[in-house]
């Protein structure tokens, strides 16, 4: 008999290499996943879009561009020597020293090993005979394995503004996510812009500087306030390292993960002159403080809102000479602190500028369509060099909606998660086995790089639970997914935020079918959040079901 093994040829499923876990995307999450997961002994691959290690900060590179959170409380606190060895050079670090702080760590790991850039997953189809998922990635590519971690970001599908012709601009058009890697020049250019987000809003300044002409589209204004940024010296590192450990638990201690807590009196007991000191003081201090330091009931007492808003559009109004610039760029249809607030560095004052000038797209001049040459308004063509659509992302589930998830019977995510997502702490999503989703929606946010540090301990936490008890199989139980969706929808219910359209609840006017509010993550407070992930993991994770 011949030894027909010999003549066997390998089939093509044969070929698809297989790992324990396949993780989607090289940024802060993927990066600190694939740590987790070799710590773990697990084999792993992380497939990238971009060319290298960075995520938001790989992608994101237009002038401006910066943490507007603490440095030196946004990096990685998993390595002391890591944050023994890295020197933070301003407050609120720009793009690219965290560019370079993200390569350091990945450097530093060995992370690139496991990681395989220019590779877009397009599909992750779970298949209940064999328990595993099968990644497709662009250009066919295929990978399998036992549990897939998306670590995807929040803010990662970028959105362009639809607008008619929005293709026939004949000059250079940028998203600020998908800048160039090679610095824009913009000097001698007429530079029009269309968004008044926090991209623009760091964007602006900068853009003012070098080009001839910057024309700024607003469709509706953004309440910001100073970021008040400064150079570290050494000496003030040195202190900030031998605090560390005092930083970061003063962190965890507090509602949204930052060094900022809510002041705990109410607006409107305070007496008007101290509370407008307050006010002064908090304006005139780096960061969030403003917005996440201020009276405890600006964000669901409506007069307690009107009265901060007052405050802030009084300083608008000082800092931008000229009134009815002003007035417009006030926000009259939400209050301060309903959307995610930008920090900002000379953003007002860039419309002091004689050669900025903004446009109300609402009251004013509508934009009737993108043009060879430029924007068309009702008014008149505004002819450009460039074009800037800093017109934001399709927040929190826009990144799962580009890819084609499958999970149990063939569930699609998108029919899933249709109405609402349903998932179980934000960690696991109903209905998709082995899928661990760093950031997923209905998970708690605020700082986060401390965020994702939580939530990929907790999942390797999982993980490792299973490999003591073999099991191989873990999804979420039906009435624990109902009960954290309900408390998640009650936590959302009491804030003013919820009312008010933005990527945090999942409004984008350029996506189809994206117009109506939804509550995409958890607003509760995030001392409760880490209590409640804890509590399960000391319990055994009961609240999953394992196999
Ligand atoms: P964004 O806040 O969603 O702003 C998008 C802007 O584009 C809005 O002003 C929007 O107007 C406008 N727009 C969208 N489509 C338009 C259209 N078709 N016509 C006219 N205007 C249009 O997006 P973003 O500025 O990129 O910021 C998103 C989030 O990223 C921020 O909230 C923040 O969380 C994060 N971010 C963080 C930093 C940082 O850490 N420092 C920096 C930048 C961004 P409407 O308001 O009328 O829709």
């Amino acid at each position: 008999m011949p030894d027909t093994h010999a003549l066997v040829e390998p089939s093509a499923a044969d070929q698809v290499a297989t790992y324990d876990a396949i993780v989607v995307g090289a940024g802060i999450s993927g990066m600190f996943m694939l740590y987790r997961l070799r710590e773990l002994g697990m084999t792993a691959r992380v497939f990238e879009a971009g060319t290298n290690v960075g995520g938001t900060w790989y992608w994101n590179r237009y002038p401006g561009a910066r943490f507007d959170s603490e440095s030196w409380t946004y990096g990685y606190s998993f390595s002391k020597e890591l944050m023994q060895e890295w020197d933070w050079k301003e407050h609120f670090s720009p793009q690219p020293d965290t560019l370079e702080y993200l390569n350091h760590v990945a450097d530093k790991f060995d992370l690139r090993r496991d990681m395989q850039f220019r590779s877009t997953v397009t599909a992750a189809h779970w298949d209940d005979a064999t328990g595993q998922w099968t990644v497709t990635l662009e250009g066919g590519q295929q990978a399998r394995s036992t549990f897939l971690c998306t670590a995807i970001g929040i803010l990662s599908a970028h959105t362009l503004p639809a607008i008619p012709g929005r293709d026939s601009f004949q000059g250079p058009a940028y998203h600020p996510a998908r800048w160039p890697h090679a610095p824009v020049d913009f000097t001698g250019k007429r530079v029009g812009i269309i968004g008044t987000g926090a991209t623009a809003i760091q964007a602006i300044p900068e853009i003012a500087k070098q080009a001839k002409q910057l024309t700024v589209f607003q469709r509706r204004p953004n309440w910001a306030a100073p970021l008040h940024n400064a150079k570290i010296d050494k000496a003030e590192m040195e202190a900030i390292k031998a605090r560390y450990d005092e930083i970061y638990a003063h962190c965890a201690s507090t509602a949204m993960w930052f060094i900022h807590q809510a002041d705990p009196r109410k607006t409107l007991e305070v007496p008007p002159a101290e509370r407008e000191a307050f006010w002064e003081k908090l304006y005139g201090e780096p960061g969030f403080g403003i917005w996440l330091g201020n009276f405890r009931d600006i964000g669901v007492n409506e007069k307690a809102n009107a009265a901060i808003s007052d405050f802030i559009a009084r300083k608008i109004r000082q800092r931008v000479h000229d009134p009815k610039v002003a007035e417009k760029l006030i926000p009259k249809d939400h209050g301060f602190g309903s959307r995610r607030v930008p920090m900002e560095s000379g953003y007002f004052e860039a419309f002091n500028r004689d050669n900025v000038t903004l446009i109300d797209t609402l009251a004013d001049e509508p934009i009737e369509c993108i043009t060879p040459k430029g924007i068309r308004t009702t008014k008149q063509e505004h002819e450009f060099d460039v074009l800037i659509y800093a017109t934001g992302f399709d927040g929190v589930t826009g990144a799962f909606d580009r890819i084609d998830i499958r999970g149990a019977n063939g569930l699609r995510m998108k029919d899933a998660w249709a109405d609402s997502p349903r998932t179980y702490l934000g960690m696991l999503a109903e209905g998709f086995p082995n899928m661990m989703m760093v950031l997923g929606p209905h998970t708690a946010r605020g700082n986060i790089p401390q965020a994702i540090e939580h939530t990929v301990q907790f999942q390797t936490g999982i993980l490792r639970f299973m490999r003591e008890n073999g099991y191989t199989h873990v999804e979420t139980r039906p009435e624990e997914v109902e009960d954290w969706t309900r408390t998640v929808i009650e936590a959302a219910e009491k804030l003013l935020s919820s009312k008010v359209p933005s990527w945090q609840t999942g409004v984008n006017r350029n996506v189809e079918g994206r117009n109506v509010p939804r509550v995409l993550g958890y607003n509760g407070n995030g001392v409760h959040f880490r209590r409640k992930t804890d509590d399960v993991a000391k319990g055994g994770y009961k609240e999953f079901v394992f196999r």
